[in-house]
């Protein structure tokens, strides 16, 4: 018999699976890691397929060295979706099957720990007689007397009865008394997480009208939905129930959150109503940790998984439920080679294993819901919160009017009081503040007016020191000098945005002096356990303000918090994103959905110097529908996705020079490439070749091409080549192509 084997190496003349025979006394299936001879070398490999016929001349037919596991690493279902992901995202089958392994399992750098166990290699009437022949009832009598019943266990656990009992133990095994070896054990992760109870909670209407849709399904072949609720709505009680009717009908469950650090009350009430069934997969394992919990999985004793992203390719058997919360987040899609849409994998793969999908948001991405309404997603919504536990009201603040009347600073005259009444009447609050550090837009304080590219909606950028200070549009690469009186209104208060989260604790501590706030940004946050010191700070109740930028916005249940405010909200609409409305309402609702939680129901402050901007509206009004509306709208008007693709070559390198003679080079090729294709050509909107809004970017200098196309087949042909021209490479630069990419910054 013979296999086919795909190498370990990612390169283009390596893509395709090479034949080895298999050796007379091997066993080996489909999905099994291998180690094969390769040129002078030995490397690893994956079985993709056992055959009988050989297509390699028999002088050249090499043997499979020997198999690195017993058992099939990759099952048939990863394999078969990591060769759909190699086909769409045009790279090779090596890549995608990297994807689908623990990293640390590659090359052998993590071995399976063992631990050293004794047990009785004779009959108990055997280690009697040999008990009552030993008179000197040493360490050996006392060792014997435990192992005499011929149970397994670990020298470990014989040393807290018999102190170092290494000696005895070699001596009773060189008798033949006992037998010693090496056992496998896993690394479990300590449950740092507490127990907790099912709370038993009686359903709200729409938790059950929700369940009744979901349940039938995961009984039969599965299905897709997307499941709108409101901050506070209870989404979390419906995927407990689901999960737990998953697995009681045998099957298994994934819980994909966008980031495990900020979802630690998710975790423990998952690790507490499922016990050791749950796997939690973070970025604080070890890499020994994290390969036993893969084997974990892979041997079906973990049966729940929660995770990141990565989690999707978690090798569960029986798939009866992948729930995706907060499906909006923009980490679900990586942006590294090779780049995938975690909810694209996990609708693919419920597919073809007969799981349901659940998409859950509270502000669905643009994209889930026009599916839905098209009908690929069946839509379930609950619009109320738990115990009818009103929406928490929402103040827009007119910023102009506050420079009007003398307010300088960053903090309105309502939002000051509003933050004192709320630490008087002993309650929290939570302060949102745009992330800071990008090049920043150009806005009148006088009347709100935003430079804006004629051509392209979007807010166009200034770039400090860069190209003379021009503003500059990054879709189009159109130009204007920046205005020094406001053309709206003639003002001469022109402002380029940039203040952040530190500025704001500057303003709290001066106005309440003695209050603790706690910050949380990414300088704050750098640490390994940045974020659950400072959350835990907030929770404890010790710091009384929590001050951060968006990633405070993200499922976060805090009870005490009755104050939000969003200090700067144009700063989040008017980054240079065709997305940047989207954001700006998912991040308000997101944000205004952390106060009232509890007993106290919660108010919400949003400052702006557009307080008519619709977005700022919607928001206010948390109506989800009219957003959606106008922004589909929008979109299709100003030829944005989904109506069409955009899809960006990005250059890097540490060499300035370098970077812009790739970005030269490129753009030579991609326009012969399209003369040659007229057909590919018609369907291109804009091309340009452009310095990224971030230019400089973890000490690389960045350029790129932006491509915005129809959608069709004719560009996923035109977007499959600049992948692969992307692959090649170039001389001192890295290159790659990216569709839809979540920045375009
Ligand atoms: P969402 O994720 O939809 O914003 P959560 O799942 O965080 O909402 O639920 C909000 C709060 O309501 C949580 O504290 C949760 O424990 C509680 N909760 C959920 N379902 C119920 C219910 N049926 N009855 C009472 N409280 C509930
Ligand atoms: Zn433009």
């Amino acid at each position: 018999m013979y296999c086919r084997v795909i190498v370990d190496i990612v390169h283009e003349n390596v893509a395709k699976p090479f034949t080895y025979l298999i050796p007379e006394s091997m066993e080996l299936c489909a999905g099994q890691r291998v180690a094969v001879p390769f040129g002078r070398r030995e490397k690893e490999g994956v079985v993709v397929e056992i055959t009988d016929e050989c297509d390699v001349p028999a002088e050249k037919l090499r043997e499979v060295i020997r198999p690195l596991e017993d058992y099939a690493a990759i099952p048939p279902e990863l394999m078969a979706l990591a060769e759909e992901m190699a086909v769409k995202a045009h790279c090779p089958l090596a890549e995608t099957l990297r994807l689908m392994l623990p990293a640390q399992m590659r090359g052998g750098r993590v071995h399976v720990k063992t631990v050293r166990v004794a047990q009785a290699a004779v009959s108990e009437e055997e280690i009697r007689t040999a008990l009552a022949a030993d008179r000197r009832k040493g360490k050996r009598a006392a060792l014997l007397e435990i192992l005499a019943d011929g149970k397994k266990r670990t020298v470990h656990e014989l040393a807290e009865s018999v102190r170092d009992p290494q000696e005895a133990l070699k001596k009773l095994a060189q008798d033949g008394l006992i037998r010693l070896g090496d056992e496998e054990t896993l690394r479990t992760p300590e449950g740092a997480f507490a127990e907790t109870e099912d709370p038993g909670y009686e359903l709200t209407a729409g938790q059950q009208e929700a369940l009744e849709e979901i349940l039938p399904c995961l009984t039969g072949k599965g299905g897709r939905f997307l499941l709108h609720g409101v901050t506070g709505s209870g989404k979390t009680e419906v995927f407990m129930k689901a999960v737990r009717e998953t697995l009681s009908l045998g099957k298994c469950a994934i819980i994909l959150v966008p980031e495990i650090a900020l979802t630690p009350q998710m975790v423990s009430w998952f690790r507490g109503r499922f016990g050791p069934v749950a796997a939690v997969i973070h970025s604080r394992l070890s890499p020994g940790e994290r390969y036993d919990e893969w084997r974990r999985i892979r041997r079906g004793e973990a049966r729940v998984v929660i995770g990141a992203r990565s989690a999707v390719f978690s090798p569960v058997e029986k798939l009866g439920l992948i729930v995706v919360d907060e499906e909006h987040e923009s980490t679900y899609l990586n942006d590294r080679h090779p780049r995938y849409d975690t909810r694209d994998v996990a609708a693919s793969r419920c597919a073809r294993e007969n799981g349901t999908l659940i998409l859950a948001s509270a502000t669905p991405s643009i994209l889930s819901f026009a599916r839905a309404r098209r009908g690929d997603y069946t839509l379930l919504e609950m619009p109320k919160r738990v115990n009818d536990r009103p929406l928490p009201e929402v103040e827009v603040i007119d910023m102009r009017q506050e420079l009007e009347n003398g307010n300088r600073t960053v903090l309105s005259n309502a939002l000051r009081r509003a933050l004192k009444d709320c630490i008087d009447a002993g309650e929290q609050a939570i302060l949102l503040m745009n992330r800071r550090g990008y090049n920043s837009f150009v806005s009148c304080r006088t009347c709100g007016y935003v430079v804006k590219c004629p051509n392209c909606d979007i807010s166009m950028t200034y770039h400090l020191g860069g190209s003379d200070g021009k503003l500059r549009c990054h879709y189009c690469g159109t130009e204007a000098a920046p205005p020094t009186v406001c053309p709206e209104c003639g003002g001469r208060y022109i402002r380029y945005f940039g203040a952040g989260t530190q500025k704001v604790e500057e303003e709290v501590a001066k106005m309440l002096p003695g209050v603790v706030c706690a910050r949380m940004d990414y300088d704050t946050t750098g640490t390994k356990d940045g974020h659950g010191k400072i959350l835990e700070e907030f929770r404890s109740g010790r710091a009384r303000i929590l001050i951060g930028t968006q990633m405070i916005a993200k499922g976060l249940d805090f009870p005490q918090v009755t104050l939000v405010g969003v200090v700067a909200a144009d700063m989040a609409l008017n980054l240079p994103d065709y997305r940047s409305r989207e954001r700006a309402f998912q991040l308000f609702t997101q944000v205004a959905g952390r106060a009232g939680r509890g007993q106290q129901s919660g108010r919400v402050i949003i400052q702006t110097y557009l307080p008519n901007d619709p977005v700022i509206g919607f928001a206010s009004r948390q109506d989800y529908r009219a957003f959606f509306e106008s922004e589909f709208r929008r979109r299709r008007n100003r030829l944005y996705p989904p109506f069409t693709v955009l899809g960006r070559l990005l250059i890097e390198s540490s060499r300035e020079e370098a970077a812009v003679r790739a970005a030269e080079e490129l753009d030579g090729k991609v326009r012969a490439l399209t003369a040659q294709h007229p057909d590919w050509q018609k369907k291109i909107l804009t091309m340009l070749k452009d310095i990224p809004s971030v230019k400089f970017l973890k000490a690389k200098h960045r350029r790129h091409i932006v491509i915005k196309a129809l959608v069709g087949p004719e560009t996923d042909a035109f977007f499959g080549a600049l992948t692969e021209m992307a692959g090649e490479g170039t001389d001192g630069a890295e290159v790659t192509f990216e569709v839809n990419p979540a920045t375009m910054m």
